[in-house]
């Protein structure tokens, strides 16, 4: 009899997006001379960047002679992009990381879902609330969690995110083997200094624990005293493995490429307590269930680091985090509390005791802008709402003035 892995059972439907895409759809069809301006899904809206489209258009034309023509390539990516991420992204950062640390992938949702398969069933998982929902249903499809009840995984332990620890999560009071943490965060914006991160190292460390560092949006740092990747905190290649992607940071979100760091330095221990590489158990697992990223893609993803490339996908965050500060801004000026916006292109508004479901429906209603109600995230978000600087400047400050005219 074929039977089902039953932890799925235990998996929380995601009715986020669909619920949020019914109430749209419902308002759209009774108020049909409104245009809906959206800022809640964080997908980006710009187009490639010309140098990116040149890498790509390159990469393609390649596969259309025998001479120039690719098949397989590398699982772990080609070596013109890994040479290139290690150089700028980290090298010429003061972090040592070297090309054959890099493991290109189709992109970080991909990377932070499989990467707890390295991990045995009945370690201790720490996560943030508010949380980027990939990291806790897959360890739910693992078996890692337990059962649901009150609103949470018994076998999980919730990092609180809330005003009171600037969206910061506190070191756990018991011992974790297994910790994620994201920054810039989604969804709320806040960022990590070089001090927050040198603590979750030392704890690391201390309870031989490791760190899942989800960096998606570290392109949006702009502030010079905050840290661009973990690697810059000393002794954090034994302890930590960090998650990038190009979708936000180049506008890939349908092209697909990100890439997974995992230095040869980082441990983990096995059943009797011996060190063993966890590069060696991803490699392992990414050459047996990967095969790489397609040639044309990678060709793009290398553009990024061109000269051109960087200014002009520099030019383009900055767009993003232009309207980042309009929406800070009004926000403000409403008499909201609120985190993120500046080196973040989301902005996690408090809504003063208001339901986050509310708060939704009402910018719905009265404005016409669609946001992501808090609630999706975790149960620390049921008092707030994320809008995402993800549009045109345009649409911004439209989405804005109307805001300011229900709200006032
Ligand atoms: N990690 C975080 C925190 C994200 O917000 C996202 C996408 O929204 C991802 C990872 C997924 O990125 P990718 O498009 O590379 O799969």
């Amino acid at each position: 009899m074929i039977r089902a892995n039953d932890n799925y059972s235990k998996l929380k439907a995601s009715y986020l997006f669909s619920d949020i895409a019914k109430r749209v759809d419902d308002y759209q069809k009774k108020n049909s001379g409104t245009q809906i301006i959206r800022l809640g899904i964080g997908d980006v809206t710009k187009a490639l960047v010309p140098a990116v489209i040149k890498g790509f258009h390159d990469g393609v034309d390649e596969m259309a002679s025998d001479a120039t023509f690719r098949g397989y390539g590398p699982e772990q990516g080609y070596a013109f992009l890994r040479d290139k991420i290690a150089k700028n992204d980290f090298q010429d950062r003061g972090a040592d990381i070297s090309a054959d640390e890099i493991f290109v992938s189709d992109g970080a949702k991909c990377d932070t879902g499989n990467f707890q398969e390295l991990f045995a069933t009945d370690i201790r998982v720490a996560i943030p609330d508010p949380v980027y929902p990939a990291y806790l249903d897959t360890n739910v499809m693992a078996g890692r969690t337990g059962e649901f009840a009150d609103g949470r995984y018994t076998g999980m332990v919730y990092m609180d995110c809330l005003k009171e620890n600037n969206f910061l999560p506190n070191l756990p009071d018991e011992e974790v083997d297994l910790i994620y943490l994201c920054f810039p965060n989604n969804p709320t914006g806040s960022t990590a200094t070089r001090a927050d991160l040198k603590g979750w190292v030392d704890y690391a460390k201390k309870h031989k624990a490791l760190i899942l560092f989800d960096a998606a949006y570290e392109a949006f740092v702009r502030d010079e005293n905050l840290p661009r990747t973990i690697y810059e905190i000393e002794g954090a290649k034994e302890v930590a493995v960090e998650f990038r992607s190009f979708s936000k940071a180049a506008g890939f979100t349908g092209t697909r490429c990100g890439f997974t760091v995992v230095p040869k330095d980082c441990r983990v221990f096995n059943s009797v307590g011996e060190k063993t590489s966890l590069h060696s158990l991803w490699n392992r697992r990414h050459t047996t269930k990967f095969n790489g990223v397609s040639y044309p893609v990678q060709k793009a993803a290398e553009a990024v680091y061109s000269e051109a490339g960087k200014v002009q996908v520099k030019q383009q965050i900055d767009a993003y985090l232009k309207n980042a500060d309009i929406i800070r801004k009004t926000i403000d000026s409403l008499g909201f509390d609120y985190v993120g916006g500046n080196n973040s292109p989301y902005i996690w508004v408090d809504g003063k005791d208001r339901d986050s479901w509310d708060f939704f429906d009402l910018l719905l209603t009265k404005a016409g802008v669609v946001c992501t109600p808090g609630a999706g995230f975790g149960r620390c978000g049921q008092n707030y709402i994320r809008i995402s600087a993800f549009n045109t400047l345009e649409n911004v400050m439209s989405a804005m003035d109307r805001i300011k005219e229900a709200l006032k």
